[in-house]
């Protein structure tokens, strides 16, 4: 049987993620969030004292240890490490910055992508990341570059982590979010950039809402 894959890249606090979700939701399809994988091989490091950015082959030759699980309830994915449920710690900065750190890694990357094509072949999904079009699923039946503008993106990441009761220093997120952006794009492995035959969809001045319609559309025109 051949599954439907829709895959959506684009840059840190675009609103991937929740967009996906929610399309994923609608359609009865299945949601992959790969940033959690890189994020939850970052906290590894994190909690093993490994300096990534120094360390490197540390965290290579420690590789099989980093046992990455994701499971679904009905609240949504759940990401485990090593057996533990680290959904919430993930999202904290600290993570963030150091999943695109962990990312410019050949060897990590080659182990993730091979989890998530596995993953794509069992189910129809929605899978959001960075290499998703180009090099994950470049099979798949609808791509899309979801972006906004970088202030736009800043403040959506601030407001959800406010909401989250987490941290929330508008400069600090604004000043890592330039960071991984930079980070993401200019590193020598699939770096973050849209794909060819990916459709734009900028949404700066969209809602929710129409951001979940468009995408929607776009997968209705193809089925
Ligand atoms: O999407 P999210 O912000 O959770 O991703 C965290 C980091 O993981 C990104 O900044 C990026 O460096 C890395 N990533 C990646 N490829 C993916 C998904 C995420 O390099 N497919």
């Amino acid at each position: 049987m051949n599954y439907i894959s829709v895959a959506i890249d684009g840059p840190a606090g675009a609103g991937k993620s929740s967009v996906s979700k929610a399309v994923a939701k609608s359609l009865g399809y299945t949601y992959i969030d790969t940033g959690a994988m890189y994020r939850a091989a970052a906290l590894f490091a994190i909690e093993n004292g490994i300096d990534i950015k120094n360390e490197r082959e540390k965290l290579i030759n420690r590789l099989d240890e980093v046992k990455i699980d994701i499971r679904y309830t009905d609240e949504g994915q759940h990401v485990f490490l090593a057996g533990r449920d680290v959904s919430e710690r993930i999202r904290k900065e600290d993570v963030s910055v150091g999943a695109s750190d962990v990312a410019v890694i050949p060897e990590v990357r080659e182990k993730l992508v091979e989890l998530q094509r596995n993953m794509a072949e069992k189910d129809n999904v929605v899978m959001d990341g960075r290499d998703i079009c180009s090099h994950v699923l470049p099979d798949a039946q609808v791509k899309v570059f979801l972006t906004a503008s970088a202030e736009a993106r800043a403040k959506r990441r601030y407001d959800q982590l406010c909401e989250k009761g987490m941290e929330c220093d508008f400069e600090k997120i604004k000043a890592d979010m330039e960071y991984r952006d930079k980070n993401d794009s200019e590193r020598a492995v699939c770096p973050l950039r849209k794909a060819e035959d990916a459709v734009l969809v900028d949404t700066t001045d969209l809602t929710f809402e129409q951001s979940v319609e468009k995408i929607k559309e776009l997968i209705k025109n193809v089925l």
